[in-house]
């Protein structure tokens, strides 16, 4: 139901220094408004986008709750255009719950996940594209994530969108017009005058598709599995690279004992750091539990850091990690680039311990990894640590640069919508050059129009709204 007033706690669980309940409705106001006593006993509606001093009281017992901060702001000037009333009272859970409690009592629900920013979209606020962008903002690990999510924020993304919708429109009302009034005269629309109109189109999408598989690192980051036999300095490395970063380092919930998952920001690139214990074999049970999820880490890995011992000559064990690897379809093609005919993730062969005298031989490392780059480094001294950072990056952006205030795709849901419309544009175009009766033309333009609109939410469905506004904390 659209119409009712929701209600939630807006700021994080935990004890904070202050804590903001948000209320969103048409019944906003007079729900909250009982509930504040202020200094003088006035009960009218405070002037709207301002601060008002007062308790909050308890509607049934008439406790004090708490002593607060209200924000009545009248919609349309809303984050959701609607009536909202924010609340800013101490920062405890308890407190906070009491709060909404007695909110909810005069009569407001519980706000559902998302659903303050879903009211946002379904109100006109917010396109679908920008909503996303709401919660990557929240989300983002890096300034640069932080940077892309604030354009998409700001409706750059879809101004991007609508121009190609725009470009599509066009040639799709002459086509249309000429075929459902023939007889008032409409010119047959030629293939020279369309042809200029679904370029644009083409190319605006195309450009977007191309950035995509960095935008989506960027957002998403890299999963870096660092891989070897024990011995060779996986931890160290794995310490220097998030030691090397003046930047954050968040330890990820949710990962196994076995193998720590930790977050380097690489120039913004967030690099998810898997360390594993070991590749190779083992009769032992407890290393072959180990061995299994340091596979499964490579798994899901986009990116192998294969480490080598220099001060030592290649041992049996290298050479099963590294015929594991060769037998997971790790490839020696060291390119990320979704455009590359290779959809193989690369490895990096890290030598290690550079600082020692060296024994591994080279030339055979090379011909198990014949194309992969090789970085020499000591985590005892830091040499070789930013030129194995350059060659991470480098792998990354394969040539293509942030490029300044241009939008970036950083959503897979974007990036296959807009692969879609790419398809149905180019095929549109093949069906223009072949002759093919003008109605083939305007079918995969009106596919590719609507894929488009999946982006923006224009010819979004419930169930794909449902889907996304869903991962959105609760108070969002
Ligand atoms: P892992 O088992 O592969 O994780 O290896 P560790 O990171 O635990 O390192 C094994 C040993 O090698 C430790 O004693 C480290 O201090 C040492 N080590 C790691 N990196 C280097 C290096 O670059 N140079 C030297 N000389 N020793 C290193």
């Amino acid at each position: 139901m659209q119409n009712d007033t929701i209600a939630a706690i807006a700021t994080p669980p935990g004890v904070g220094g202050i804590g903001v309940i948000r209320v969103s409705g048409a019944d906003a106001f007079s729900l909250v408004l009982p509930l504040l006593r202020r200094p003088g006993g006035h009960t009218a509606l405070p002037p709207s986008h301002q601060l008002t001093y007062g308790h909050i009281v308890d509607p049934t017992t008439h406790e004090i709750l708490d002593e607060v901060f209200v924000a009545f702001m009248h919609a349309p000037r809303t984050y959701t255009r609607e009536d909202v009333v924010e609340i800013q009272g101490h920062g405890g859970p308890l407190i906070l719950q009491r709060i909404l409690r007695a909110v909810l009592v005069q009569g407001a629900r519980m706000a559902n996940p998302g659903e303050f920013t879903l009211r946002a979209f379904l109100n006109g606020r917010l396109d679908l594209a920008q909503a996303e962008a709401v919660m990557d903002l929240i989300g983002s690990q890096t300034e640069v994530g932080q940077r892309l999510a604030m354009q998409q924020l700001r409706g750059r993304l879809s101004e991007q969108i609508d121009t190609a919708r725009r470009a599509i429109l066009g040639v799709v009302a002459r086509i249309e017009a000429s075929i459902d009034f023939p007889e008032e005269d409409v010119p047959t629309p030629q293939p020279a005058e369309l042809r200029p109109l679904i370029h644009v189109a083409q190319r605006q999408v195309d450009m977007l598709l191309a950035g995509s598989e960095q935008g989506r690192l960027y957002r998403q980051g890299l999963r870096t599995a660092i891989i070897g036999r024990p011995n060779v300095g996986k931890s160290s490395l794995l310490n220097a690279l998030l030691r090397t970063e003046r930047a954050i380092v968040t330890p990820i919930a949710g990962t196994t004992r076995d193998t720590v998952e930790e977050v380097a920001n690489l120039r913004g690139i967030p690099l998810h750091l898997i360390d594993t214990a070991g590749i190779t074999p083992s009769d032992d049970p407890v290393e072959q539990i180990g061995v299994q999820r340091s596979r499964a880490a490579a798994e899901i890995a986009d990116v192998v850091l294969l480490v080598f011992d220099g001060s030592e000559r290649l041992t049996e064990q290298d050479r099963r990690v590294s015929s594991e690897l060769h037998a997971m379809g790790f490839a020696t093609d060291p390119s990320l680039n979704p455009a590359s005919t290779s959809h193989k993730r690369p490895v990096i062969v890290v030598v290690n311990k550079a600082d020692r005298e060296q024994f591994i031989e080279l030339d055979e490392l090379h011909a198990l990894w014949p194309k992969s780059a090789c970085v020499a480094t000591s985590t005892l001294t830091g040499d070789g640590l930013p030129l194995l950072e350059d060659t991470i990056v480098d792998l990354v952006l394969s040539g293509t640069m942030l490029a300044g205030e241009s939008a970036l795709v950083t959503s897979a849901r974007h990036q296959e919508a807009l692969r879609r419309a790419s398809e149905h544009l180019h095929a549109s175009f093949a069906s223009l050059e072949q002759q093919l009766p003008l109605d083939f033309v305007s079918i995969d333009l009106r596919a590719a129009y609507n894929a488009l609109g999946e982006v923006t939410g224009e010819t979004a469905s419930d169930d794909l709204l449902d889907r996304i506004f869903s991962e959105f904390c609760i108070g969002k």
